[in-house]
């Protein structure tokens, strides 16, 4: 069985701190593979490689750095097939969303080869006399990302391309459920032409993340994953004196306003509230359902799902595949069989027919939800879409300004100023108005607000670029040495 390696300093490393973690194929539930797990000495070996390149890749011109990334861009566009495959035998998710992923995160590959642009500073001359102000933004050094297991290929490369086009060097911890995509991303790198040591990937647990989060030589972490992780690498990085971004769970609300096209947003939920098994955490989990066309929309929901193709993601035909492990399949199953007894009401049963093998779910209407209600308090990560019955616009509005997620939100309507007025008032991160999964293209930074974002910078795109570098201000004048004088007064700007 294969053991997946480390990538430190350029080359594939295997890890030799004896501890491992399975990595299985959901669809069957066999074990595919298993991971070594950095040992302290392993992250340290990852991070005294990245430091060391640090000096290189940073002096190293905006033209270069600019010309690997293109070369990188080709590379993983050329191989997306391959990418996507990867991801879809370790995560389980269909290979057309797979290689939906891919194209996302190549976005912010393509974004991050503007670098000689988006780096740009400021320049004021003739600030006072004889005095010009520029501004200048420098990378931070080491920087590393933590990343969660259900985009293992796209949530990196949100990190990594802008940290290390902005002339950092970079440590991923991907997730250990499955960690390959990365090490065949690590491969196209040095291809592409990138110096040893600038991208390293260290395979790892909690204490991989321990000792990323207390080393003197990091200056920021990125991280993706759920909410109680979130505040916890919040809380420990800060402390530690460093840059910290960290994005955690959601529960996605879609308002449905009785003049809709319901059709279509029957259709749209499905795709958003299905695809990838509902683990995506821009997943619409719950409709708010306008009283006048609640009955109608489920309606049209219901008689959608027998429809879905439900089967492994390497299967051209399959739509939805298995959930990521059989604890957390066991858990979404949990809040299914609690529904009825806290007064829902299950429409469509994901639990029935479910195939022998894998870790499988199959999609889950519930009707009548409320809060108070645990399938609706928490995130469920899985094929589960909620229904919740408001009056209208403002209690749709109020139930989700009340929840302590706000990741992303949508309305679908035909009323124009009801939209304006919704995107004005909602307090959520990233808003779709008919658009029921508003992830924002790479040019506009991504994350949410709440308990869905720990941090002040959003990921990528200009916060990104922000994130990832320091500004400098530099106050220069060239006078005649022969006019110097003494003055111990304040420097004056008349
Ligand atoms: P997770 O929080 O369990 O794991 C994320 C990362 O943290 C992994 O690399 C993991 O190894 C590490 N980790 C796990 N437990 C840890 C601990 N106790 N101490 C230190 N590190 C630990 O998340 P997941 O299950 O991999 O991913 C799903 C979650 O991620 C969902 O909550 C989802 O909403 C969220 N997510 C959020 C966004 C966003 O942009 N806001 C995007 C994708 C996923």
């Amino acid at each position: 069985m294969d053991t997946i390696a480390h990538w430190i300093n350029g080359a594939a490393v295997l890890s030799t701190s004896g501890n491992t973690s399975p990595v299985y194929n959901p669809a069957t539930g066999e074990q595919a593979a298993s991971v070594g797990l950095a040992s302290v000495a392993e992250v340290d070996a990852a991070v005294a490689a990245a430091k060391a390149a640090f000096p290189g890749w940073r002096s190293t011109s905006l033209t270069k750095r600019a010309e690997i990334m293109f070369r990188f861009r080709e590379l993983i566009d050329a191989n997306k097939l391959k990418i996507a495959t990867l991801v879809s035998n370790e995560h389980g998710k269909v290979v057309s969303d797979a290689m939906g992923e891919v194209s996302r995160g190549l976005e912010n590959v393509e974004y991050a080869c503007g670098i000689s642009e988006l780096i740009k500073g400021s320049y004021s001359e003739q600030a006072a006399t004889g005095v010009d102000v520029y501004s200048i933004r420098q990378p931070l050094g080491v920087v590393a990302g933590i990343t969660p297991f259900n985009f293992p290929a796209m949530v990196p490369m949100w990190m990594f391309s802008n940290a290390i086009a902005c002339g950092n060097t970079f440590i991923l911890k991907p997730s250990e459920k499955d960690p390959s995509a990365v090490m065949f991303i690590a491969e196209l790198f040095a291809q592409a032409g990138l110096p040893a040591g600038v991208f390293n990937v260290v395979q790892g647990d909690k204490l991989a993340v321990d000792t990323i989060l207390g080393h003197a030589d990091i200056a920021a972490v990125s991280f993706v994953g759920s909410t109680p992780i979130a505040r916890y690498i919040y809380e420990t990085g800060t402390k530690n004196g460093k840059r910290v971004q960290a994005l955690g769970g959601a529960k996605n609300h879609m308002l449905v306003l009785p003049d809709a096209d319901l059709d279509m947003a029957a259709d749209a939920l499905i795709g958003a509230a299905y695809g990838s098994a509902g683990e995506r955490c821009m997943a619409v989990s719950v409709v708010l359902a306008a009283d006048a066309i609640a009955d109608e929309l489920v309606a049209k929901i219901a008689a959608r799902i027998p429809g879905i193709k439900v089967g492994p993601g390497n299967e051209p035909d399959n739509e939805m595949g298995p959930l990521i492990t059989a604890e957390h399949r066991d858990k979404v199953k949990g809040y299914i069989d609690g529904a009825p007894a806290d007064g829902a009401t299950i429409v469509v049963d994901g639990r029935d027919n479910l195939p022998a093998d894998g870790y499988f779910i199959n999609p889950t209407l519930i009707d009548n939800v409320k809060p108070g209600m645990a399938c609706y308090d928490d995130e469920i990560f899985g094929p589960v879409l909620s229904v919740m019955r408001v009056s209208g616009y403002q209690e749709g509005l109020e139930t989700i300004n009340a929840n302590q997620f706000a990741n992303g939100v949508a309305i679908f309507t035909r009323d124009g100023g009801a939209a304006r007025q919704f995107q004005f008032d909602v307090q959520v991160g990233m808003v779709g108005i008919n658009v029921p999964i508003p992830v924002p293209v790479s040019y506009y930074s991504f994350g949410g607000w709440k308990a869905s974002l720990f941090g002040d910078t959003h990921m990528y795109g200009p916060e990104g670029i922000n994130f990832y570098t320091q500004g400098k201000v530099v106050t220069s004048r060239w006078p005649d040495p022969a006019q110097s004088t003494i003055d111990l007064g304040f420097p004056s700007d008349r």
